[in-house]
Formats: structure tokens, C-alpha cells, sequence
């Protein structure tokens, strides 16, 4: 644990709240302190009101706000007079304290203050940090974890017992304060919760937050309890599961109610983890810290039985339910981690994004039950005080701050030539709909398309099989799954007439423009046929199937061929809930083949301006990648779910077409 601090940077921040910024965010950077949203921050600053009159504001983390990414926007002013009062109250329901936070900032536009001000408003510092920090965890998630507490910090930190957050652990900790804290004091301990600091000025408070946890950190280094390593296991390759995978998805999303991503992540520790002999023991006594449970739920599952852990998730509802203050009604079963000796980890989520946390979290989860084994035993919190937190309003508005979900939300979808073009349109378009999407390309720059959690690219040439086979692989380790297919990839060698067709331009434009796509469903048909809600398929085909030019028999020719299979697999597929349709666009000049001259050139050719060229249609109208692929999308959505088989043209009129 080392202090990130620089004279410089600070320097450079011109009063208490941007030093506030600056040093949440040194926090923000290490996620051994904290992880995604997690922690809080605070600064009690002088300001003069409307009517000149001082005023103490105790400006802290707005709910939302994470501390790695934290601006001066993210603080919500509230007033201390008030805090101070609230604090003193006997009690506070949940409601009245947000209404109360609310309704007493100095700012409109700020954000929901943290649950945590009333706690920060007690303690007489002008900087207070708080983190969840894993060393603190490690240590006090043990059976005698406060008397290790006690040992490594004397009394240096006041301790407080496990309180769930909000008002009653901020009354507990004022009480605690006043009758422990002295001069002698920079820090308080939650026992399974986190650590605070405190301080005069942001460096203090933040350097002495470093002190503290680099204290625990020593402490498990001498206990041989910090960076527990496992022997490294050998993954079996993403091909020999993933058929398994994908089932295990469609149950996640069939107990969750919905379409989830499910990610299998065999680095590291994870299947050294998942392979352990006591990993029932180690796994299944609850989360590292409380809140970590609207993310990963309470337990993971071990193996792949979904249905007996929605049983058992019932049951812990049903037992815990009834002596909650008001009704609850019961969250999806799902499981969102699992352990399995043949995956590793797999982190469930309803988009990417929620996957990657939950693999953070549990990341962090298994460096905590090792070490704090290591100490002599892992101890969670009860059930009880875990189910407190998971069903509480505040947690759960939280995540239901996104709203509803995109369209697409948990689904994948795979696109072959994506790196331009209407290929590239279809990215955007499935992305803007809140699908994963992996995406396929001759370039190598595919890859780095988009560093966005529900991006993968990769780099393959489609006409070869086994290239196509590592790559649905990689895909469905990735994603869970494959929910939508979009074959876009193909090649037009136009001017070439028949009697002067090489066979081997005819049978290369086959291979890519037909023969892959053919691999590429087969291949691809036991995922569709797993998918939630049903496969689709959008075949982009082109004008020339249905109206074909001289001089491209080999393009219109395969693109015909596609088209008819297409047609046998709306047949063959229908069964599986597999809905197959095809756009047929045509003059789409916005790709990467279409330069200035090339235009010119064929606008010159018949006799027009370019303007005239690109609308040589009956709607005179242009027609773009982004038009071709905003309808590929919605072909997939619920508009055309009970559509297959068809062939829709996307050209502004054809009249040969017509
Ligand atoms: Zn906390």
C-alpha cells in the first residue's frame, strides 16, 4: 500500500473540494480500497449563503458516483447544521433520511447523497475517506477478527460492530466515537463493512487511510495471509465447453426471467478456486462485505444445478422475508457467480458490463476467504444481516437507476465483416440496442474497434473453418452464448463477364460470399437454438438477387445461392424458434469500397452528378449503412418476431425490383 499522493497534482487543485476530488480518486485507482461504487468520500467546507450569512456544507459522495471517476458535480452539499441535528434524532426511517439528505443541499441538480452522510457529518474532521478496503476485510471477517483489530491497531481507530448502513450505524458510530475516540484517533473499524479516516486536510485523511490499510496488509504478510497463491490449473480450451456453457446460460436466463450474459473467466486463481476440495466450505458462507450482494447475490453457485439453487434462493427469501419491516417481493433466482472445476468462474450479469463487475467483485471475494482462511477461518455475516442488505430500498434503487433495459439487453450477437461499412452499422446498432457483440473481420484493426465490457472483436478470415470454429469458441466463453447472427461479410469483383470468368475468381467469391455463411449457421445452430428468446438470423443479400447486373455473375450468383439457403433454413429452423430473414440493399456508397473517384467516375459513367447517382432511385433518396443496419437490427427485435423467411429490400425503390 503505497500513497499516490503527488505535490504537483495537488498543487495544481484550487480549494478543499477539488482537493476532495483528487484524492477520492487516488482512492478511486486502487481496487484493493475500493470497487465499483463502493466507499465514500466527504469535505466540510465554510460558505457564505444568499443572505451573507456562513454556513457549514459538508459536501459528500453523491450516490452513482464512483471514486475512481469522481468531479466536483459528484458531491452533493448538504447542509451540517442539519445532519448534525438528524444525528441526534432516536430514530430515522430509510424514506425520511433520503427525503431529509434530499431536501437539505444547497444544490437542486446534485446527486442523492451517499447513505453514509449522516455518519460523515458526526465525525469532527474536515476530511473524512472511507473505504471497503480487502486487507481491513480480510482481517476482520475472522472469528476473532476485532481482536486482531485491536492487535495490529491499538488504539489508534475506534472499533464498531456490524450495523447495516444508514441511520442506526450512524448513530452506533457516534456513540462508539464519543466514548473511544481521543487525540490518539485517525481511523475507525466496521467490523465486516470497511474503514474510515480522518483529517485535518485531503492528505492527511488520505495518507493516513493508506497508513491504516498498509498496517492490515503487514499484519496478513507476517501471517502469511496477503496474496495467498494457488497452484496454477490447466483450463480445458473453450472448445470442449462450450456447448455446456451455452446451457448453463439459457438456465441462468431461464431462472432469471430473462436473456443474461454469462461469462467464464478461467485466469489465475479462479479455477485453482473453483478446483479446491473445500470449496463448498470456502464459497458458501456469504459475500466479503455486505453490499457486495446486490451484485454477486449471496452465494455462488457450485456446479451447474440452477434449479436447486432457485430453490434454495426461495427458501432463503421465504425464511428471512417475514421479519422484514415492510413486504418484499422476491428478486430473479438466478445465480450471477458460479464455480465449476471445469469452467472456473463464470460472472452472470443483464448486460457485459454487470458481468465484469461481479467477476471484480468475486475476484477480490477469493483474495479475502484465503486470506482470511489462511488467518484460521473465513467468517461471513449471517444470512440475516446479508438478506437486510439485498432487500433493502436503497441498495435496490441503486441498480434500478438504469431504468428499463435496452431491447437487447443480455443478448449476443455475432457480425461477420465488421469493420466497415454496413457490417460496422450493424455494430452500432446491436451495441445501441444493449447487446454484446462479437465481431468479425479481415482487418486486425477489428480488435480495437471498441473497448466498450459488450465489444469483442476479432480478427478471421470467415472462408476458413477452423478460424470460424476458434471464433463462435471465443465468443461463447466470452458471452455465454450466441443469440443473433448477422452474415454481412462479402466480396463484389464486378466487370468481369462470363465467357472471361477465371473458375477460381468464381469459386473464391463462392467460398467467402456463400460457403462460409453456410459453416458459419451450421456451426452456430446449437447456440441460436439455445437462445432465450429465440435465434435470429438477417442475411444481408443485395439487389442483385432479385435484379441482377451483367457482369457480376459470381457475386449475384452466390448471393442468390445464400438467399435460397436462407429460405431452406426459415424451413428447417423454424422448429428451433429460429427466425431467419434478408435484406437486400442496393447503391450503398457509404463503405469503404466507394471512394470520391470511383463515384465520380460512375456518376460520370451514366451521365449523372454524383448527387443524381446516389439517388438513382424511385424514392430519389440515399441509402446508407446506417439505414441497412438500423433494420437488420430491428429485424431481430420484437417488431418482426413473427417474421422468417422474408426478403426485404432496402434500396429507396428499385422499379426493376418493383
Ligand atoms: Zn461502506
Amino acid at each position: 500500500m503505497k500513497s499516490l499522493w503527488q505535490d504537483a497534482d495537488a498543487k495544481a487543485c484550487g480549494n478543499d473540494l477539488q482537493l476532495r476530488v483528487y484524492t477520492s480518486r487516488l482512492l478511486g485507482r486502487d481496487k484493493s480500497l475500493v470497487l465499483h461504487g463502493g466507499g465514500n468520500t466527504s469535505v466540510k467546507i465554510a460558505e457564505k449563503n444568499l443572505f451573507g450569512a456562513e454556513e457549514e456544507v459538508l459536501y459528500v459522495k453523491g450516490s452513482g458516483w464512483d471514486l475512481e471517476t469522481i468531479a466536483e458535480a459528484g458531491f452533493a452539499p448538504v447542509r451540517l447544521d442539519h445532519l448534525k441535528r438528524l444525528a441526534a434524532l432516536p430514530a430515522l426511517s430509510d424514506p425520511e433520511m433520503v427525503n431529509q439528505l434530499v431536501t437539505h443541499q444547497t444544490r437542486a441538480a446534485a446527486p442523492v447523497p451517499s447513505v453514509e452522510a449522516i455518519l460523515h457529518a458526526i465525525l469532527p474532521y474536515r476530511f473524512v475517506d472511507h473505504t471497503h478496503a480487502d486487507a481491513v476485510v480480510t482481517v476482520t471477517n475472522t472469528a476473532d477478527g476485532e481482536a486482531r483489530i485491536r492487535a495490529i491497531y491499538g488504539d489508534k481507530v475506534v472499533v464498531v460492530p456490524y450495523v447495516m448502513p444508514g441511520f442506526d450505524l450512524a448513530r452506533l458510530c457516534a456513540e462508539r466515537f464519543a466514548a473511544a475516540a481521543g487525540p490518539q484517533t485517525v481511523g475507525m473499524v466496521l467490523l465486516n463493512h470497511g474503514i474510515f479516516s480522518f483529517g485535518d486536510t485531503a492528505q492527511e485523511s488520505y495518507e493516513r487511510m493508506i497508513a491504516l490499510v498498509g498496517q492490515a496488509e503487514s499484519y496478513l504478510q507476517e501471517h502469511k495471509a496477503w496474496h495467498v497463491s494457488l497452484p496454477a490449473a490447466a483450463p480445458l480450451p473453450a472448445a470442449a465447453v462450450v456447448r455446456d456453457l451455452a446451457r448453463l446460460r439459457a438456465d441462468i436466463s431461464a431462472a432469471a426471467g430473462a436473456p443474461m450474459i454469462v461469462a467464464r473467466h478461467t485466469g489465475g486463481k479462479f479455477l485453482a478456486f473453483a478446483q479446491r476440495g473445500d470449496v463448498a466450505t470456502l464459497s458458501q458462507q456469504g459475500p466479503a462485505t455486505p453490499d457486495h450482494v446486490i451484485r454477486t447475490k449471496r452465494l455462488p453457485l457450485l456446479g451447474r444445478d440452477v434449479k436447486t439453487y432457485s430453490e434454495d434462493y426461495r427458501a432463503y427469501f421465504s425464511a428471512h422475508e417475514p421479519q422484514a419491516k415492510d413486504r418484499k417481493t422476491m428478486l430473479d433466482p438466478a445465480p450471477r457467480v458460479v464455480l465449476d472445476p471445469a469452467f472456473g468462474l463464470c460472472a452472470a450479469g443483464r448486460s457485459a458490463q454487470d458481468a465484469a463487475i461481479v467477476a471484480d467483485i468475486y475476484g477480490h471475494t477469493v483474495d479475502i476467504i484465503l486470506g482470511a482462511t489462511a488467518l484460521g477461518g473465513y467468517r461471513a455475516l449471517p444470512a440475516r444481516d446479508i438478506f437486510e442488505v439485498e432487500y433493502w430500498d436503497l441498495e435496490q434503487a441503486k441498480l434500478k437507476k438504469g431504468g428499463k433495459p435496452p431491447a437487447f439487453a443480455g443478448e449476443v450477437a455475432l457480425v461477420t465483416g465488421a469493420a466497415s461499412g454496413i457490417g460496422k452499422a450493424c455494430v452500432d446498432a446491436l451495441m445501441a440496442r444493449g447487446a454484446a457483440v462479437v465481431a468479425l473481420d479481415l482487418q486486425a484493426a477489428i480488435s480495437t474497434l471498441s473497448d466498450k465490457a459488450n465489444f469483442l472483436g476479432i480478427q478471421c478470415d470467415v472462408a476458413d473453418e477452423a478460424q470460424l470454429q476458434a471464433a463462435i469458441a471465443r465468443a461463447v466463453e466470452k458471452f455465454g452464448c450466441l443469440d443473433m447472427l448477422g452474415l454481412n461479410a462479402g466480396i463484389f469483383p464486378g466487370g468481369c463477364r462470363i465467357e472471361a470468368l477465371p473458375t477460381a475468381d468464381w469459386q473464391r467469391v463462392m467460398r467467402i460470399n456463400l460457403d462460409a455463411n453456410l459453416v458459419l449457421m451450421r456451426e452456430c445452430h446449437p447456440f441460436l437454438k439455445l437462445a432465450p428468446r429465440g435465434g435470429r438470423v438477417v442475411v444481408i443479400g443485395s439487389k442483385n438477387v432479385p435484379a441482377p447486373g451483367p457482369g457480376a455473375a459470381a457475386y449475384s450468383a452466390s448471393k442468390a445461392a445464400l438467399n435460397q439457403l436462407a429460405r431452406v433454413a426459415a424451413l428447417e429452423w423454424g422448429g428451433d424458434n429460429i427466425r431467419i430473414n434478408s435484406l437486400h440493399p442496393n447503391a450503398v456508397f457509404d463503405t469503404g469500397i466507394w471512394t470520391e473517384e470511383v463515384l465520380a467516375s460512375r456518376a460520370k459513367h451514366y451521365g449523372l452528378t454524383v448527387d443524381e447517382y446516389k439517388r438513382n432511385n424511385v424514392l430519389k433518396t440515399e441509402v446508407t449503412s446506417r439505414d441497412v443496419a438500423e433494420l437488420a437490427a430491428e429485424l431481430c427485435g420484437p417488431l418482426f418476431a413473427k417474421t422468417t423467411g422474408a426478403q426485404i429490400p432496402v434500396d429507396g425503390g428499385n422499379d426493376r425490383v418493383i
